[in-house]
């Protein structure tokens, strides 16, 4: 009896069961085979996706809005050499300190740990382990105090790297870490700004 031929995508003829043998080492066959079964596989996740969204719950409402706020003072160091490049490249070094201070205390939007309420400035403290508080701070000291030491800290971080030496520079040339010099009074009024916008 005489075997059927079969035609391979490749165009190949040969008798049906010689087929596999061509088809194993056919390149053509493997790529749309698995071509073929890369289109199956998104219909089928296309399909999962539908029957899901469908018995999708609404997210639920996280009530505590406390959540993820850092206790004041024990902040993570940002890494705030580009922006602080950035800045420095354009000669905008009254906006180093309040854009390190945001990166420091705002670094989820609406998870700052230091807010102004009306003309109160308050920050976010651990009152007993596990309790926490916003406390009310007097406005004036504390904004010297954040101004003072995040100046004292970018100048200790990026004071002796490549154009952020700029700001430190800036600083001493124009003993802006003199808390009665209009630049310090400056750079603490853009602080200021920065808590205001992200409270
Ligand atoms: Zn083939």
């Amino acid at each position: 009896m005489k075997k059927r031929k079969a035609i391979c995508v490749c165009g190949f003829e040969a008798r049906i069961d010689n087929m596999p043998k061509h088809q194993k080492s056919c390149v053509l066959f493997h790529t749309q085979k698995v071509k073929k079964e890369y289109e199956a596989e998104i219909t089928r996740l296309n399909e999962k996706i539908k029957v899901l969204s469908k018995h999708a719950i609404p997210a639920q409402h996280i009530t505590n809005n406390n959540i993820n706020i850092v206790v004041y003072g024990t902040e993570e160091l940002p890494e705030a050499y580009d922006m602080l490049k950035k800045l420095c490249q354009k000669g905008n070094f009254e906006h180093c300190v309040p854009r390190y201070v945001e990166m420091k205390h705002f670094p989820i939007p609406g998870k700052g740990n230091i807010r102004f309420i009306d003309d109160k400035l308050q920050i976010f403290s651990e009152k007993m382990p596990g309790e926490y508080e916003w406390v009310d701070v007097n406005k004036d000291t504390e904004l010297e105090n954040i101004t003072e030491r995040n100046m004292d800290e970018i100048i200790n971080r990026y004071g002796n790297t490549n154009i952020t030496n700029f700001h430190a520079t800036w600083v001493e040339k124009h003993q802006v870490a003199n808390l009665n010099s209009e630049n310090f009074k400056t750079v603490a009024k853009n602080v200021e700004n920065t808590i205001r916008k992200n409270s």
